[in-house]
């Protein structure tokens, strides 16, 4: 790929995205439904499609649309259950093998993530190449298909992935740009929702183009600041960093359903596994978190979140469990619905301390636990070997 003498050009960034995920992963698992219109989601009356297979999206059938409009669409659709420790082992392979390719990269969810390839450029070779044989890697490995897009910074990258889905591999250069990015409509900037888009169109600016062709100056005296931002995204330029962990302000792990749980206690354990990975996570960045919060998304989309504040420091497993458990609980006592995600977050992140003031029996024990489960992880793979959620 050629590159421009302009410092944003430099950079190379993957944005690798995992095609249908969970419906791909029922078409894997059960072969009676490939090349069937598959759906994966709430099944009940106010159920929600969560993927549908790209056989359904022929038919008009999207994730986030009513199960029943879905279903009408596509009379023939199966809605397939799928495994989620099937997804969740898909999603740390997958994860596995975009660590081989730099250390620079960062999850968006269970099956997306940015790579930051540009202090890899020189060891890996062509960016290009190193996107085509991560799909094939990706194929052979999980028996899935990814679609990748390889441009110069994070919006291009993931623009690019969505271009030519499924299975895609999309390059946006310094050169293609202006051929690639002018003709699309506004909607596909980051961050322009509807209500900006109608903004953006009552000034006549249908595509991207049509911005590109106006003046930074002109575009924030109509619309503001969020002027100054798609000025800047129709000129292609975008220099948010990738964020790896142990950069990131917070580590975290959520999981959507690809069925809403019903069962407070199947939660609770899909909790206490996102527990002992961000605890793993941690560990591995040398990393103590002294905020724990979780984050509960019910069947029609409406989320809430809870905070708690750690006595002291922690990478441990149990501490955070601890913490994540009672946050669960006290929700739980006051009102459950069935969950449509869970997630767990742990922030107000320090470097671990090399020294512990007080040794403390309790905690060396659970220490040492989680240096065995993660020797155990890391070895044989996540999914191995989970403690008990206890009581
Ligand atoms: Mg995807």
């Amino acid at each position: 790929m050629g590159y421009h003498r302009n410092v944003d050009a430099d950079r190379v960034i993957l944005h690798v995205d995992m095609d249908a995920f969970f419906a791909a992963i029922a078409q894997r698992d059960d072969p009676t439904l490939r090349g069937r219109p598959v759906l994966t989601g709430g099944d009940g009356p106010r159920g929600v499609v969560s993927t549908a297979s790209y056989e359904a999206r022929a038919f008009g059938c999207r994730s986030a649309m009513p199960m029943a409009v879905a279903r009408r669409l596509c009379p023939q659709a199966v809605v397939a259950r799928v495994s989620r420790d099937a997804i969740r082992q898909a999603s740390s392979h997958l994860f596995t093998i975009l660590d081989d390719l730099s250390p620079l990269v960062q999850p968006v969810s269970v099956d997306e993530a940015f790579v930051d390839l540009t202090g890899s450029k020189r060891l890996l070779g062509d960016p290009v190449a190193v996107a085509r044989d991560l799909k094939q890697r990706i194929r052979d490995e999980l028996q899935l298909t990814a679609s990748i897009g390889v441009a110069f910074n994070k919006f291009l990258a993931k623009l690019a992935s969505d271009l030519d889905k499924p299975d895609g591999l999309t390059v946006i250069t310094p050169t293609n740009l202006h051929d690639v990015l002018h003709r699309l409509p506004v909607s596909r900037l980051w961050g322009v929702g509807p209500a900006m888009q109608h903004k953006l169109e009552s000034h006549g600016l249908r595509t991207i183009g049509d911005i590109a062709r106006h003046t930074e100056a002109e575009l924030t005296a109509w619309f503001g600041s969020i002027g100054e931002h798609v000025a800047r995204l129709s000129r292609g330029l975008d220099d948010r960093p990738v964020v790896p962990d142990r950069e990131a302000k917070s580590i975290g792990q959520e999981e959507t359903f690809p069925q809403d749980i019903d069962n407070p206690d199947e939660v609770r354990r899909v909790l206490l596994a996102q527990c002992e990975q961000v605890g793993h996570r941690l560990r591995k960045q040398t990393m103590h978190a002294r905020g724990v919060g979780i984050k509960i998304r019910f069947g029609d989309f409406q989320t809430i979140t809870r905070q708690a504040t750690l006595d002291q420091p922690t990478d441990l497993t149990d501490e955070l469990w601890l913490a994540a458990r009672r946050l669960f609980d006290q929700w739980t006592a006051a009102s459950f619905q069935p969950v449509r995600l869970i997630g767990v977050t742990a922030h107000k992140l320090s470097a671990s301390a090399q020294l512990t003031l007080f040794p403390d029996a309790q905690r060396d024990r659970l220490r040492r636990l989680d240096r065995t489960l993660d020797t155990i992880a890391t070895r044989f793979g996540r999914g191995a070997v989970h403690r008990g959620p206890g009581k």
